[in-house]
């Protein structure tokens, strides 16, 4: 079910759009689902607004004490890139095998270190079960330090230093009965992805509504996969959206966030992963407070950047 894709190198291998691959599934009720959105898409699709707030103007420790700072206090271990694979250009997936053995659980996150000054935290999108290694979907961002980097000069072989994984974003077999709906932006797909997997592995029985919002069709990296899950698990709903491009049948026009909201009422006794453009995760987390979600039903993984420089841009 998942991409076995071994070793594939630099950008001029990387993996064609799927964009014309998503097929419609055959599901009343999905139906229904796409329905209710396309029509609130017709209402509202095109003049929902941008979030007045700044992207990563959130700080991660006011949103539910989710994590440690992400300058992370704890020791760091080495880990070998052992697979590099560009889903597109600004898109990649990297496996590290960490020297020492590692606990965790897909969805919570690790700081990569390059040296004192460049340590940046990344989700994990793999469960221990997959294979002896931590899998990361890295997004690039413009003049980014860290992401060009781990994009274009990190090779297979090359070793990295690691910090031990934080947060308590990720399954709990407790909620194997309830609804999961997942909501991300960007690489926030990656290790909200990863806990589909567990849920899976622990045969999740309620349903999973997996919402992906991008600017356009080619940033929504996961769509194969996760259409290829959708056609193969009863319980399992995708649900990409995009902004800047037309919708389709298949992918629905604007903010993943607004199409939650809209349908809040279908997610009743839900727990609520959000993770993504920290000011997405932000808003949404308000937003389902004020509708009366219990904040202990929202995990949140806000990609925050903003600690993490130490000077301004221009000293
Ligand atoms: C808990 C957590 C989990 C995360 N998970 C992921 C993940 O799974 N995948 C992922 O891709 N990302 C993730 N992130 C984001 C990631 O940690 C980095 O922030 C991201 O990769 C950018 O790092 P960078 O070094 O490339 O960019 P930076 O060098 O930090 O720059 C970021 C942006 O700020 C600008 N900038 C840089 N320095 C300055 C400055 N001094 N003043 C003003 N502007 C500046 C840059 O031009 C760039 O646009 C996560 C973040 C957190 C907090």
């Amino acid at each position: 079910m998942f991409s076995t894709t071994s070793h594939i190198g630099r950008k001029s291998q990387m993996k064609p759009t799927s964009r014309h691959l998503l097929p419609i599934r055959n599901d009343s009720f999905f139906q229904s689902l796409m329905g209710i959105n396309l029509r609130i898409d017709a209402l509202f699709g095109h003049r929902f607004s941008r979030s007045s707030k700044p992207v990563n103007s959130a700080n991660p420790k006011t949103l539910n004490n989710a994590f440690q700072s992400v300058e992370g206090k704890n020791k760091l271990g080495a880990a070998r890139l052992v697979d590099k694979y560009f889903y597109t250009e600004d898109i990649c997936r990297i496996r590290l095998e960490p020297i020492d053995a590692l606990d965790y659980h897909a969805g919570q996150f690790i700081n990569l270190q390059t040296s004192e000054s460049c340590n940046r935290s990344y989700a994990i999108t793999n469960t221990p079960l997959e294979g002896d290694y931590l899998e990361l979907h890295i997004r690039r961002k413009l003049n980014g330090e860290m992401s060009n980097w781990l994009l274009d000069e990190f090779e297979v072989n090359d070793y990295i230093h690691f910090s031990s994984a934080m947060g308590n974003c990720y399954y709990a077999q407790q909620h194997r009965k309830r609804p999961l709906v997942f909501i991300s932006t960007g690489a926030g797909a990656g290790g909200l992805y990863g806990i589909v997997k567990d849920a899976l592995h622990h045969e999740h029985q309620g349903p999973m509504y997996f919402y992906h919002g991008c600017r356009d069709n080619e940033s929504l990296y996961l769509t194969h996969l996760l259409t290829e899950l959708q056609n193969e698990t009863s319980n399992f709903y995708y649900l990409p959206s995009i902004t800047r491009e037309k919708s389709s049948d298949t992918v629905l026009h604007g903010r993943c966030n607004q199409y939650v909201m809209a349908n809040l009422m279908l997610f009743s006794n839900a727990v609520f992963y959000i993770s993504g453009n920290a000011g997405m995760v932000k808003d949404t987390r308000s937003q389902l407070i004020e509708k009366g979600i219990q904040p202990k039903d929202i995990l949140v993984m806000p990609f925050e950047s903003k600690d993490l420089r130490k000077t301004p841009r221009d000293q």
